[in-house]
């Protein structure tokens, strides 16, 4: 008793120090910030308190973006992790029940196997009816027993069957979520590294072209000034489901960073990019924002986007590096539009800089 009234205050005072810093912070109340600062209470995760600790000393502030990304780093991605101990650890209790039916099972395979030697040995020697009779009664009863052991065995192994085809669910589930950003739905960093490998080494196998867009949300932080993270949040959203519409088959999209977004085309040379990188310009653009809540009429957001092509001898970093330019190029040229990269010969002769 006097345990669980110790918890119940624990767990007060811990509550209590998440409200306070909301407040103090004046961060939204939500779920994600409220777990934030319960965890900072606890004091459980040293390297959050530290981040954090080290972020409030250098700006005395925490903005919506760190607060996702410390979400991200430190609490998303420990729950990840603890589910993918425990699907481990049922993977390891699986395979030791099935080692362990598999060694009983050649031992009664092993003893079944001798009863066999042994009947064979004294059938040739026997002389009577009666020794007959009995050697067929050994043999009877330790066929019954291998059947009753088969029988087990494959109830059992029906059981593993479907226990290992549950795991197998449950760690592509995992699998999928630690590759997916939770905001928009789209693929996360990781999976945007992962695949544009990929993508890129099979362009270079086959010498099919490859293009790369990345964009990002103009005046941005201007729009959160004004109407606030969660309200980013909704845009952030939007753009993705832009993006979703946009693209088809098996292009490649994601969420590179705060607001800033990734599209991988494989086999797409660098007309047919640019075309498809107005498109989702354009279908940003068009959509008229509304605050969810009160109806409000927010306005529009425009997009900045950077496209580049694979060139013999790149590698992906490479192609990253001028899209990027691109986008950087199309962002000091005014924003809302899109800037690709010219040929090699035209890049050299202009010192690097980029033009279209
Ligand atoms: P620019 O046109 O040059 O891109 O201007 P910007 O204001 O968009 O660019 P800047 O890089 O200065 O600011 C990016 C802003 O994006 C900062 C932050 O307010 C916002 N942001 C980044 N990630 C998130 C997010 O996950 N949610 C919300 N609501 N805002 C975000
Ligand atoms: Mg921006
Ligand atoms: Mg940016």
């Amino acid at each position: 008793m006097v345990n669980v009234l110790d918890e119940y205050e624990r767990t007060l005072a811990f509550a209590d120090v998440a409200l306070s810093q909301i407040k103090l912070l004046r961060h939204t109340a939500t779920p994600r910030n409220y777990e934030i600062w319960y965890v900072y209470a606890t004091g459980y995760n040293a390297s959050l308190n530290q981040i954090i600790n080290e972020t409030l000393a250098r700006s005395g502030k925490l903005g919506e973006p760190e607060l996702e990304q410390l979400y991200e780093t430190y609490l998303s991605q420990q729950k990840t992790t603890d589910r993918i101990d425990k699907v481990g650890a049922r993977v390891i209790g699986e395979i030791d029940d099935v080692m362990n039916l598999i060694t009983d099972t050649l031992g009664i395979t092993a003893s079944y196997d001798a009863s066999l030697a042994e009947a064979d040995q004294k059938l040739a020697s026997v002389t009577s009816r009666e020794q007959l009779f009995e050697i067929v009664e050994a043999l009877a009863r330790s066929t019954r027993e291998m059947r009753e052991t088969n029988r087990a065995l494959e109830q059992r192994l029906s059981l593993s069957k479907t226990e290992i085809s549950d795991l197998q669910q449950s760690l592509e589930a995992i699998r999928a979520e630690s590759l997916t950003d939770p905001l928009t739905g789209l693929g996360n960093r990781k999976y945007f590294d992962r695949m544009i490998d990929m993508a890129v080494e099979t362009a270079l196998a086959t010498c099919l072209p490859l293009s790369l867009l990345m964009f990002d949300i103009d005046h941005f932080k201007s729009f959160n000034d004004s109407y606030g993270h969660l309200t980013g949040d909704q845009v952030l959203r939007l753009v993705g489901l832009s993006l979703k519409q946009a693209i088809k088959g098996q292009d490649i999209t994601a969420r590179y960073g705060g607001e800033e977004f990734a599209v991988v085309l494989p086999n797409t040379a660098l007309r047919q990019a640019l075309t498809v990188a107005d498109q989702i310009r354009r279908a940003v653009m068009a959509k008229e924002l509304k605050k969810k809540s009160t109806g409000e009429v927010l306005g529009r957001v425009t997009i900045s986007v950077g496209v580049s092509m694979l060139k013999p001898g790149d590698d992906t970093d490479a192609l990253i590096e001028r899209a990027d330019a691109c986008l950087y190029a199309a962002k000091r040229s005014g924003r809302n539009r899109v800037i690709c990269e010219v040929d090699p010969e035209y890049v050299a002769q202009t010192q690097g800089q980029v033009a279209c």
